[in-house]
């Protein structure tokens, strides 16, 4: 049986480029939304989630036959009455909700708002009947609020660790998100190494079966460097039949889609397809530098062209008894793509010949 991971371009399949975790003037970014659709647009991307903070305002205007606007927000919770603020855990989940759903959940009339976002209270939709939702730092206090998510039907992401300073201990009890930031840009323009490989293994050996992606995270709001400074870096790049919100937001939760990375002048490395068949894993990639195939075991390979040249795929045969593998790319210049994780006992979700 042949399972086919990521399939080839073809007239019924197509690529897109998104960034999934952006703000706007709607909470604490610089730009209008207006403007982020225009500059993303310019770099080739397709879609954008808006997801300010703890504000979900809907952006479904901004859609035409070229653009998706996803509509979303980024909630936080974290450590308090820590002497040093700089020094607190917190724990940032970003909610993508489905087509024509445009209700907040884990709603507090007062607390929790960023930036702009008190302009907005007023358009927040959500049940007037409960009462203020508490947040509270623990691992039962964020599975709470992703069940919230969950129940209204997001796409739930589990965002830069690396910046929240959250470790094992942290997130090791949080259950239930879809996917998590493997890279997010604008932390990396931070100065933090938002390279999560490592996090994203944690989750999958403790049998978390989830997804990974790469965003910008852009707030575009650095005075001493140029605006864009912290847009085009991280990217996920969503196979879909079409552009239409549900193609989109199906493709997101059946993980069809890869992560990668670049520069506004530079588009990383691409995944063109990726298939497995009888225990090998065969992909055909834009020209890199190095195919990484990693797996849950002390059993990983590797496929690295001869130096000074590139190479555009390869093939892995597994020996062992892996529960899950996932690849990585490396171009010329080192920037990096990332497929998902793929578990072995549940490819039977792929599309087969
Ligand atoms: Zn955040
Ligand atoms: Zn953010």
């Amino acid at each position: 049986m042949k399972y086919i991971l990521l399939p080839e371009k073809s007239e019924n399949i197509n690529y897109y480029k998104a960034n999934l975790h952006c703000h706007s003037v709607i909470s604490d970014g610089r730009k209008t939304p207006e403007q982020i659709k225009a500059d993303y647009m310019a770099h080739g991307y397709s879609i954008v989630a808006y997801t300010d903070h703890n504000m979900l305002v809907a952006h479904d205007d901004l859609t035409d036959d070229k653009f998706l606007a996803l509509n979303g927000f980024e909630i936080d919770v974290g450590e308090e009455h820590h002497p040093k603020g700089e020094a607190n855990k917190v724990c940032h989940i970003c909610f993508i909700s489905p087509e024509n759903n445009h209700k907040m959940v884990c709603y507090h009339r007062t607390d929790n708002i960023w930036g702009n976002a008190a302009k907005y209270r007023e358009s927040a939709q959500y049940d007037e009947s409960l009462p203020d939702f508490i947040r509270e730092y623990s691992a039962n206090g964020v599975n709470a609020m992703i069940e919230e998510a969950k129940k209204n039907g997001c796409f739930v992401t589990y965002n830069h660790p690396a910046w929240s300073l959250e470790n094992y201990p942290c997130y090791n009890g949080y259950e239930g998100m879809d996917a998590m930031e493997i890279v997010n840009y604008g932390c990396v323009v931070e100065g933090y190494d938002d390279n999560n490989g490592h996090c994203y293994e944690d989750f999958l050996n403790q049998g978390k079966r989830i997804y990974c992606i790469a965003s910008d995270d852009n707030h575009n709001r650095n005075p001493d460097t140029h605006e864009d400074c912290d847009s085009y870096g991280g990217y996920t790049v969503i196979c879909s039949p079409s552009l239409s919100y549900s193609d989109i937001f199906n493709s997101l939760k059946n993980g069809m889609f890869y992560s990668s990375t670049g520069t506004p002048v530079h588009t990383g490395p691409e995944f063109l397809s990726l298939s497995y068949e009888d225990k090998k894993v065969t992909l055909k990639t834009s020209k890199v530098r190095s195919v990484y195939f990693m797996t849950n075991l002390r059993y990983c390979q590797s496929k690295n062209a001869p130096f000074g040249t590139l190479i555009d795929g390869a093939e892995f045969e597994i020996k062992r008894d892996i529960k899950w593998f996932r690849i990585v790319l490396v171009d010329e210049f080192g920037y990096k793509a990332y497929s998902n994780a793929y578990f072995i006992d549940s490819l039977d979700s792929f599309k087969s010949e």
